[in-house]
């Protein structure tokens, strides 16, 4: 029968035979026995041997087959294995205790990458927790079968989650750009965790991390990593210097209020933005204000002159700029840039560190900007280990089980 045939070729059967296919209450069930000609294969440690006894009937979810739900029934045999005693066979659509069958599996979370757990449930007639049960067997077994050996390079950040009332500690590779780790909170004792998981021997590995300045975070670091560069990324610093401007701003249009209340209005992203990235409008609405000897404009050309630190090649001259600027900014009257200033004074030995290792989080911002994604398109994330499933699932890049027929 062409059915079963089917069956036994998309399933790589070679010790199993489909018995009968039959339709029951509008589900197509198939029945599998052993071959009687074939010894067991022992589920643990895959040694053959005889027959011991047979076990209860289970009962698996497969894959649809033109739209009609398709249930796998077997009952499973008990091996005599030489090595491990008695033991159940290794069943090859199986995977452990799940109700699934293995290529079912891997095809809900195939789809799960691309669309709302939600969405792939109801396009094949699942549960929503069937679906995350998908996903979850397929991040363990992935995180199970990654290897974590080759990694150098490591960056940190947060995400946050229930619109910024609770944080996430990220851990990205930044050579393969892919999601290392993730944890609930933003202590000192959630990047531990990071390191215990990552074991001693890899951490010995690790070259350089990049992480913003972010003191429990910084600690943690040169406890457990003594022998690595610690980089400060340079986005980060980028994002307090932006921070920084944008106080020189307020605190400016605070002050023009009574006399000028429009000068500065609609001119925010004039002084945060590139200057390459100004329109026209912006341009000239920018020369016309850099003709009066405002405060946010000083700011501005220090943000400006800020840039051209990146660009040094060595370290030695990277430094020697830094120091002129910082005389600027320390001279300049203004207090959010002089703040500013000083953090950068603070932190300046691992902020220099980029010019021996030009690592940044500059990948990150594009994970960061995918994790967002992934929060926003699932309402079912409500628990912290949902969300790191789904994290893992669609940034870790994790290996996914192989299958002898590719379903989708
Ligand atoms: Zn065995």
């Amino acid at each position: 029968m062409l059915i079963e045939s089917i069956v036994r070729k998309t399933l790589g059967l070679k010790r199993h035979c489909v018995k009968k296919v039959t339709e029951e209450h509008g589900e197509m069930i198939v029945y599998l026995i052993p071959d009687g000609r074939c010894r067991l294969i022992c589920s643990c440690c895959g040694t053959k041997g005889p027959g011991y006894d047979t076990l209860k009937e289970r009962h698996w979810k497969h894959v649809p087959f033109w739209g009609i739900p398709v249930v796998l029934v077997y009952a499973p045999r008990r091996v005599t294995c030489a090595n491990c005693g008695i033991k159940v066979e290794a069943i090859p659509w199986a995977k452990g205790k799940s109700p699934l069958s293995a290529p079912l599996t891997v095809v809900l979370a195939t789809w799960a990458k691309i669309l709302a757990w939600k969405v792939v449930g109801e396009l094949f007639g699942f549960h929503w927790n069937t679906v995350k049960k998908a996903v979850k067997d397929t991040v363990d077994y992935g995180l199970r079968n990654r290897d974590l050996d080759k990694i150098v390079y490591i960056g940190i950040d947060e995400i946050s989650r229930k619109k910024g009332h609770v944080y996430h500690t990220q851990v990205y590779d930044l050579e393969e750009k892919t999601l290392l780790w993730s944890g609930e909170n933003r202590t000192a004792e959630t990047l531990e965790s990071f390191f215990d998981y990552l074991g001693q021997d890899r951490c010995q590995k690790l070259i350089a991390v990049c992480c913003d300045m972010w003191a429990p975070y910084i600690d943690v670091i040169k406890k457990r990593l003594p022998h690595a560069l610690l980089v400060f990324d340079k986005f980060h610093i980028i994002r307090h210097l932006l921070y920084a401007v944008d106080k020189v701003r307020k605190e400016e249009v605070q002050k023009l209020k009574p006399e000028n209340p429009d000068l500065l209005n609609g001119t925010k992203y004039i002084w945060l933005k590139n200057s390459w990235n100004l329109t026209e409008k912006q341009k000239v609405r920018l020369s016309d204000l850099e003709r009066l000897n405002l405060k946010i404009n000083r700011a501005y050309l220090l943000k400006e002159a800020f840039r051209k630190f990146w660009d040094y090649t060595y370290q030695a001259w990277a430094k020697r700029y830094l120091d002129q600027w910082f005389w600027w900014a320390t001279h300049s009257r203004l207090e959010p840039m002089r703040n500013f200033a000083w953090m950068v004074r603070k932190h300046q030995d691992d902020i220099l560190n980029y010019f021996k290792v030009r690592i940044n989080n500059g990948a990150v911002e594009g994970l960061n900007n995918k994790a967002k994604a992934i929060s926003h398109r699932a309402y079912g994330f409500r628990s912290a280990e949902t969300f790191k499933l789904a994290l893992y699932h669609g940034m870790g890049n994790l290996p996914m089980p192989l299958l002898t027929h590719k379903f989708v």
